[in-house]
């Protein structure tokens, strides 16, 4: 039968390969997961008490779109001691994770047909949310023989007149990049000069193990005496505090986007429930030793995972932070450099045939087509075990792990 066309930027984007495997090894217990970037760490007591007093003591009613006003105080606080800027609670918005934040904040800065400069590779969750904004992706290249950081020549070529959003990602997934302080510097020069949003996904700026973090906004806050400007700063519970299925997160902006942000989230969910709210106000105000010690864990698991590909010989640099590690498996497999490679039907014959499950490289962009993706979020046992069967399957079954068609 017939139907009515359907908003064409939903209804012709593609499924992104992550959403494939995950159907593949949906509920197997048998499978080594390698895949996801989700703590493997249960949400610390205390946060979780103070949702249940919530829901206990509190009538869990409609609320300001903005957040309640002592959790915008707590975050301004946490920014304020992470990212080096003092926005004032009335820049903050409070969203449905990270996630809700950049979705947010796309439908803010962009109209349909804009394009907005995404790195290659990128966390895979942009697509969506550029599609639903009706946005293009225009990526701009990360160097893997120089840890992943921006090509900042080929920038300058990508750049037109419908150029509205420059996307940045440090600590970044997939790459654990850290940008440090000249790089942002340079992208915040970048942004001023073609005159661009600078849109800062900073998730997993607690996820550090080298270096420091450095956030934009506070270069641009340094520089200009203030937090106004060009950039907004997105923030989340979500990794820091093994929050990940709770949903909440935040985006700081200059005062004059904070009435459009707002309408924006009440649009979609009118206001997070209180409950949440409360539990991560608890978190950012509460004890923080935990963030240290899971911090240590996750560092201790990428010293593991690059001892191990290392000792193969295949390690191209150490991830500075968030969680992830990239290991380049055309390479592992003997693949020549001509060659073609999926690394879809890699990652699914891995699952058919030595039941890992990671992530495929060609899901984050074209650059890390011939990669696979090892999520250091898993606990130390099943990171050494895949990682050595990953490694064990590209290079002692290369004909079986390079056939390009698909697992059955
Ligand atoms: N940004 C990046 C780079 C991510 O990797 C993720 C989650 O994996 C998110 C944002 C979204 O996080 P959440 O919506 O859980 O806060």
């Amino acid at each position: 039968m017939a139907m009515p066309p359907l908003n064409p930027s939903l209804a012709s984007q593609q499924a992104n390969p992550m959403f494939r495997i995950a159907a593949l090894i949906h509920g197997r217990g048998d499978v080594l997961h390698l895949e996801f970037g989700e703590p493997d760490f249960p949400t610390p007591a205390h946060i979780v008490a103070a949702a249940e007093a919530s829901l206990r003591d509190e009538r869990q009613g409609y609320g300001p779109g903005n957040g309640i006003p002592s959790l915008r105080a707590a975050i301004a606080a946490r920014v304020a001691r992470v990212n080096q800027f003092t926005p004032t609670p009335e820049q903050i918005v409070v969203t449905a994770g990270g996630t809700g934040a950049l979705m947010t904040s796309l439908l803010c800065l962009c109209a349909p047909g804009d394009a907005v400069l995404v790195p290659d590779p990128a966390w895979a969750g942009y697509d969506a949310m550029l599609a639903v904004a009706g946005a293009r992706k225009v990526y701009y290249p990360l160097l893997p023989d120089q840890d992943w950081q921006p090509d900042f020549a080929a920038m300058e070529r990508l750049v037109t007149p419908r150029t509205r959003v420059l996307l940045v990602n440090s600590p970044s997934n997939p790459g654990g990049a850290v940008f440090g302080r000249a790089v942002v510097a340079h992208l915040l020069a970048f942004a001023r000069r073609h005159d661009l949003w600078l849109l800062s996904d900073e998730c997993y700026d607690e996820m550090l193990f080298a270096g420091e973090h450095v956030s934009p906004a506070a270069l641009e806050a340094e520089e200009r005496g203030d937090a106004g400007g060009r950039v907004l700063t997105i923030g989340t519970c979500s990794k820091t505090y093994a929050m990940t299925g709770w949903r909440v997160g935040w985006v700081t902006a200059p005062p004059a986007l904070a009435p459009a942000l707002t309408l924006a989230v009440s649009a979609q969910v009118n206001n997070l429930p209180l409950f949440i709210q409360r539990a991560a106000e608890a978190a950012l105000t509460g004890p923080q030793d935990g963030v240290g010690a899971m911090r240590a864990s996750y560092q201790a698991r990428r010293d593991l995972a690059v001892e191990v590909v290392r000792a193969r010989g295949l390690l191209e640099y150490v991830p500075a932070g968030a969680f992830y590690l990239l290991v380049h498996v055309a390479r592992a497999a003997g693949v020549p450099a001509e060659a073609p490679f999926e690394s879809v039907a890699f990652a699914e014959r891995l699952i058919a045939t030595r039941r890992i499950a990671v992530a495929p490289g060609a899901a984050f962009g074209p650059r890390t087509a011939r990669y696979v993706r090892v999520s250091l979020a898993s606990d130390a046992v099943t990171l050494r075990a895949g990682l050595t069967g990953l490694l064990d399957f590209a290079a002692h079954d290369p004909s079986e792990a390079t056939r390009t068609e698909q697992a059955p």
